[in-house]
């Protein structure tokens, strides 16, 4: 189902108010503020910490003004106050950019007596109370209640108060709708009843996730228009967006957005130090050079949800300065005017009081990296489906990993953005197990390495079309020397990979550092191939899966087999390297360091050229660089920390020194070296081309800013 053009393009002579902010502040207010918290302390708090935008509870669930919108429920604590009102003017005169926020999500008992229909409904035909406020009812997304309720209420906002934009909070609905709407609604775009179920497969389904995306961008272009068109300045600020198992098509998203906010507010769970780094990658993917602000919450984001919590100070810190790194303006989200524990303010304001000093090199135009990492929407959702988390994410979280700790610099590629403009700035695409790719998309591959472009690719990669459906050989075979032989073999135990370590008659360099290993562990899942005739020898063939119980049955059967487990070709144009086995999927879930290895090897031998910057010294970094108008800046993010992989740090542990050895841009010379958070000149060396400078030590952050 087609999507419609995208609403009216930006008008370069008017670049509107979006890059302005680097530093946002959000208050969202709960329904007993008014009359209780104290606007003036806020204020002030803005001012102290350099924030110079703010996002402001106005309406929606609960209205903060006084709202004339029938069945806009009015904070019963309202009285006669405008606490929306006072705080936008309050911000205003502090000269900060200033959006409204919005929450639609949930409504009380009065809407539900007056419009049944409005309310949500669950697979069991019931209309859905709110699961954690059983008071209230869940609203239906996609019908009148957003599309004309919130239209009106989006229209008072808009022409009394002066706003820059409306920021809309959880406005894309909460789970499947069953409603009388829904139903009629997607029977007269289909034909279809609405599917019972998840199954990409079923043609309901597939019919639904197209319908589903139409109708929230058809909402989104609504309310930005009736916003526009009392406020031409002003925005419709979805809270959307993400990575490959995100909701609204990325694509879709960056044409429509100016600017957008990766609400992605701390660790929980088992989650990598660098997940605020890997949001700011994937929204940047689709938005480009526009500003992207990263919320996080001051508090703990666990499943049981301590909104009034307090996060450790070094978690805090590890999250926003790995967001900062890789492109993300800081904006801090708080709940509740009135603070129950206020530890967290002095932090925050620490952070950002560093921030706006060093702000002059974090106005980023464009990153330096050559390596992008590609995500795709369409593969989680018509090749994942319900599995996509283990099926398509634990790839890419994979091959994320030994990126980190190769230390190469990369950023992430949307699939549906291979375009020759968006790849240009790249050399080496790495594609994780993207199993559903178009001839098109295929094509742009081809094109990409043709014009001497590197690719990495494991597994499934484009043996499905972009519609889930499987060929009968991957689309990409030719780059990738192998053909599909009809069968996925798995999962695999106690199976094994030979090192052909003189396969081609020399040592291979994928098998660097591996010299003293006659085998290593293999992967879980393989994909069977045949190669090519013109395939060049394999350095790594199978050891097919032995017995690993009782002990006395475990002895290979098969010593040595013919069956490549990887194939590297150099091409006329660029170099291609393809795993048939899960690789990336199984580093991520085990991490043996032969595997990150021979990862970080493929990237560099089909990458065939020098990185822009080189990182040598201990411990774990991310490496970041970034061009600005007259400087150029490296990020050294410090991730070692016994919590890494799982929040939150205790304490921040310096790391020792680091060399850091910078490309520099065609004849550029560098005039100043500064280090931005050690606030020190470093020891520097020049040489053609290059810079070289010792970073001491690092505790959470460093900056390396190269002045040209
Ligand atoms: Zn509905």
């Amino acid at each position: 189902m087609a999507i419609g053009p995208p609403v009216l393009a930006f008008d370069a002579s008017d670049a509107g108010w979006f890059d302005k902010p680097m530093r946002w502040a959000q208050l969202t207010l709960v329904e007993n503020d008014p009359g209780r918290f104290d606007p003036a302390f806020w204020l002030d708090y803005f001012k102290r910490t350099h924030a110079d935008a703010a996002c402001l509870s106005a309406g929606g669930v609960v209205a903060y003004y006084p709202t004339e919108v029938p069945l806009h429920h009015r904070s019963s604590w309202l009285g006669n106050g405008d606490p929306f009102g006072d705080l936008l003017a309050g911000c205003r005169k502090l000269g900060m950019v200033a959006i409204a926020r919005t929450d639609p999500h949930a409504t009380h008992q009065n809407v539900y007596d007056a419009h049944p229909d409005w309310i949500a409904v669950g697979a069991d035909g019931q209309k859905r109370r709110h699961w954690a406020s059983p008071e209230l009812w869940v609203t239906c997304a996609l019908g009148p209640y957003n599309f004309e309720f919130m239209t009106e209420v989006h229209g008072e906002i808009a022409s009394r108060y002066a706003v820059d934009g409306i920021f809309g909070n959880r406005w894309s609905g909460s789970g499947m709708c069953y409603c009388e709407h829904c139903q009629r609604n997607f029977r007269a775009a289909s034909g279809l009843a609405l599917p019972r179920t998840t199954d990409p497969r079923d043609p309901a389904r597939h019919a639904y996730l197209a319908w589903h995306q139409q109708r929230l961008f058809e909402l989104w272009r609504l309310w930005d228009g009736e916003i526009r068109k009392l406020k031409p300045q002003a925005r419709f600020i979805a809270n959307a967006g993400g990575g490959a198992l995100s909701e609204l098509d990325m694509k879709t998203v960056g044409e429509i957005a100016e600017i957008l906010f990766a609400d992605r507010q701390a660790r929980q769970g088992t989650m990598p130090l660098w997940m605020n780094g890997k949001n700011a990658k994937e929204y940047r993917a689709a938005l480009g050079r526009k500003p992207i602000g990263g919320i996080f919450s001051v508090g703990i984001e666990e499943p049981y949800r301590w909104k009034d919590s307090v996060q450790s100070e070094a978690e805090l810190r590890a999250w926003v300065v790995e967001g900062t790194a890789n492109g993300l303006r800081p904006w801090f989200t708080k709940f509740s005017g009135t603070l129950y524990d206020k530890r967290w303010l002095d932090r925050v304001e620490r952070l950002y009081a560093w921030h706006h000093a060093a702000e002059r090199y974090l106005r980023n135009e464009r990153p330096l990296a050559r390596v992008g990492l590609v995500y795709s929407q369409q593969t989680a959702m018509f090749y994942g489906g319900d599995r996509a988390r283990q099926r398509v994410e634990d790839h890419t979280l994979g091959f994320y990993q030994a990126l980190i700790e190769a230390r190469v610099p990369f950023e992430m590629v949307h699939d549906r953005l291979l375009d020759p403009d968006r790849l240009g700035a790249f050399r080496l695409l790495i594609l994780p197990n993207i199993a559903c790719l178009s001839d098109r998309q295929c094509d742009q591959l081809r094109a990409f390495v043709r014009g001497g472009g590197g690719l990495i690719a494991t597994h499934e990669t484009s043996l499905y079309d972009d519609q889930g459906m499987r060929r009968a050989d991957f689309g990409l075979a030719d780059l990738f020397g192998a053909r599909f032989a009809g069968r996925i073999d798995g999962p695999m135990r106690n199976s094994y990979l030979r090192l052909e370590h003189e396969a081609a008659g020399r040592r291979h360099p994928l098998l660097a550092g591996l010299e003293d290993a006659p085998r290593i562990i293999n992967g879980v899942w393989r994909v069977d191939v045949t190669t090519a005739a013109a395939a060049a020898p394999s350095p790594l063939t199978l050891i097919p899966s032995y017995p690993d119980l009782p002990m006395e049955m475990v002895y290979p059967r098969t010593d040595r087999t013919d069956k490549p487990q990887v194939f590297a070709q150099q091409t006329s144009g660029g170099r291609v390297v393809y795993f048939p086995w899960d690789i990336d999927r199984v580093f991520w879930e085990v991490l043996s360091v032969d595997h990150g290895r021979l990862l970080a090897n493929a990237v560099d031998w089909a990458a065939n050229e020098e990185r822009p910057v080189t990182v040598s010294g201990p411990g774990m970094l991310d490496v970041t660089i970034w061009r600005q108008k007259q400087s150029l800046t490296v990020h050294l993010v410090n991730l070692t920390n016994p919590m890494m992989m799982k929040g939150p740090i205790r304490e921040l542990l310096p790391i020792g020194e680091q060399r850091v050895r910078i490309k520099l841009p065609d004849a550029a010379k560098p005039s100043n070296v500064q280090l931005l958070v050690a606030n020190q000149k470093p020891r520097v060396t020049e040489s053609s081309g290059h810079v070289d400078v010792i970073v001491p030590s690092i505790l959470d952050h460093e900056v390396v800013a190269v002045d040209l």
